[in-house]
């Protein structure tokens, strides 16, 4: 195993709880996700002898090609971290512990006619940006999206994710999202996750009160080149 990859990942971890005292925060509360995505399947296999419980993905075909080649891995939790098409929502879920991209009543329908007796924790994704062409619902609709999840049997709505646009302070945007956070829970109360923070703005999403960490590059070095 590359032995590089226990240090980056042992830095990171220190980094998360350096920023949660210093925002007076218990590091227990926080959920570091590693993002695996376009790195080989065996990245995850050493994440996980390094005890690392949760990975993200934000392609369906590779989810679910890694989900299947991985098997049964006790405590492991998958993430799906990128845009659901309908079409691939039984694939999505199928292979998913927590979807964090659920923007629209579509895919949140589809998710939920794909169950097959078990729960899904699903987020909302809320988009920050001013781009409508931007994956996530407008925050301003994201309270109606959140009682139409709630009216899903199988969707166990958790929270609220966002991607800090890059043109913009991460900690300004993380308070839109932290306000949006709060509509959510005016109709779904026990809704607490917040999935926000990568690599470049972890410690700010901290500060707002993230939840849940999707953090990449920085504990597994750059990405191979997309296909
Ligand atoms: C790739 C990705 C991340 C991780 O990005 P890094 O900058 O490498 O930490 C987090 N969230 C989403 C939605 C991603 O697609």
């Amino acid at each position: 195993m590359d032995a590089a990859l226990a240090d980056r990942l042992a830095d990171v971890d220190a980094r998360i709880i350096d920023a949660a005292r210093a925002a007076g925060r218990d590091p227990a509360g926080i959920t570091r996700i590693v993002v695996t995505k376009f790195h080989p399947v065996s990245l995850i296999t050493d994440l996980y002898a390094l005890g690392v419980r949760d990975v993200g993905e934000n392609r369906q075909q590779e989810l679910t090609a890694k989900h299947r080649e991985v098997g049964a891995l006790d405590g492991l939790s998958w993430h799906f971290i990128g845009q659901a098409q309908t079409n691939k929502a039984r694939a999505v879920r199928a292979a998913s512990d927590v979807v964090h991209s659920v923007d629209r009543t579509r895919i949140a329908d589809a998710l939920d006619a794909a169950g097959d007796g078990d729960g899904l924790d699903v987020l909302l994704q809320v988009n920050l940006t001013d781009d409508p062409g931007r994956g996530g619902v407008a925050p301003a609709e994201a309270e109606e999206l959140a009682s139409h999840v709630r009216s899903l049997e199988t969707l166990r709505l958790r929270g609220v994710m966002a991607v800090a646009p890059l043109d913009e302070e991460p900690a300004r945007a993380f308070e839109r999202l932290r306000a949006c956070a709060e509509d959510v829970r005016r109709v779904a109360p026990d809704a607490t996750w917040i999935s926000a923070g990568m690599t470049g703005d972890f410690p700010e999403a901290i500060a707002m009160g993230a939840t849940h960490l999707r953090i990449g590059s920085a504990i597994t070095g750059p990405r191979p080149p997309r296909d």
